[in-house]
């Protein structure tokens, strides 16, 4: 039987609804739950995140959610599920790492690729920890990331292992391979923009995920349309990977959201035209709440937040289809592609 591993239990992939596969209900940078400006007001962020989950339902017919936050950046098992109980989404949390230089605290660095391994494989079939305490709720997916992103990002430079991959990186990755083979479940990934420039961070990345074991159909390429050229896309999609358009309406690393959106959209129907079609996967990475959103105020780059939710069916898949998609090749790339993907054998 498949199901998909949500915060509330397993359910029934018919259940699925259109799909958000990189999505942030809470999110703040590692360290921000120690801040005094980031305290919670439980009861009115909760409210705050799922009114926007059920406005989504209603208005756009969301019906899953992969909440791609790592632990390390507020990820909030109880939340998550508060959320999920108020409104009837399937949430589908993660375990996994952002990129090291991100993220990735020091005693998780000083783990093996065994104990990373029993780390995700616990989260996935016992639930996640919080706060030094055991939750019901179980992880249904894994999360890697690689890349330089930091106060002023770069390309990566070469690792130890002679890819553009940190060495603790390598060993994340390797955990979150095996921990998808044990498990069945989907990977999907972070990769930085500006790591297109100096190699293919998607190819890098399955490189390490099939030698530990993981089916390459079970990942997903995360961020892939931001700077790729149109050759890397297609090396990673004949792997039998797939492939993430994320950050629409969000002006990340671009000057204007209509430049990205533009050349996005461009570079994704040339793969839908292809025959590309059930290997897309299509997301925002927004986050619900920032308690940081005076940040955002002065720096446009971070405002995730403001993108609406029906973005996506009010500008972006209309640009879609003035450029030729038709609606069944939309109901593929915003529901079934990633209903197979994100599906566990149980
Ligand atoms: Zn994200």
């Amino acid at each position: 039987m498949e199901v998909f591993r949500t915060v509330l239990g397993d359910v029934s992939p018919e259940t699925s609804g259109r799909f958000l596969t990189h999505e942030h209900l809470l999110y703040g940078y590692p360290g921000a739950e120690l801040d005094h400006r980031t305290v919670l007001d439980y009861e009115n962020n909760v409210a705050f995140i799922a009114k926007q989950v059920a406005d989504g339902m209603n208005d756009w017919g969301f019906g899953t959610l992969v909440d791609m936050t790592p632990p390390e950046v507020g990820r909030h098992p109880e939340l998550m599920a508060e959320v999920a109980r108020r409104t009837g989404m399937n949430v589908i949390a993660i375990t996994g790492f952002f990129p090291e230089r991100m993220g990735v605290p020091y005693y998780w660095r000083r783990q093996t690729v065994e104990e990373l391994t029993d780390f995700f494989v616990k989260d996935l079939t016992e639930g996640m920890v919080f706060a030094w305490q055991q939750t019901p709720y179980k992880a249904g997916a894994i999360k890697i990331a690689t890349g330089q992103e930091s106060v002023t990002p770069q390309p990566s430079p070469i690792g130890p292992n002679g890819r553009r991959i940190h060495e603790v990186e390598d060993r994340v990755i390797r955990a979150a391979g095996r921990a998808s083979r044990i498990v069945g479940c989907a990977i999907n990934t972070h990769t930085d923009p500006m790591d297109y420039r100096v190699t293919n961070p998607g190819i890098e990345q399955l490189d390490i995920l099939e030698e530990e074991g993981a089916d390459p159909a079970k990942v997903v390429i995360g961020h892939a349309f931001v700077e790729p050229n149109e050759g890397q896309l297609h090396e990673i999609l004949d792997r039998g990977a797939n492939l993430q358009l994320d950050h629409i309406g969000i002006p990340w690393r671009v000057d204007t959201v209509e430049e990205l959106d533009e050349r996005m959209a461009d570079a994704f129907v040339g793969l839908i035209n292809e025959g590309y079609t059930s290997q897309l996967v299509l997301s925002y990475d927004r986050w619900f709440y920032n308690p940081r959103s005076d940040v955002t105020e002065s720096d446009p780059q971070l405002a995730n937040e403001r993108v609406d939710l029906g973005y996506m069916w009010t500008s972006f898949i209309p640009r879609l289809k003035s450029k030729g998609v038709t609606d069944e090749q939309i109901d593929a790339i915003t529901r079934d592609n990633a209903a197979r993907i994100f599906s566990i054998k149980v």
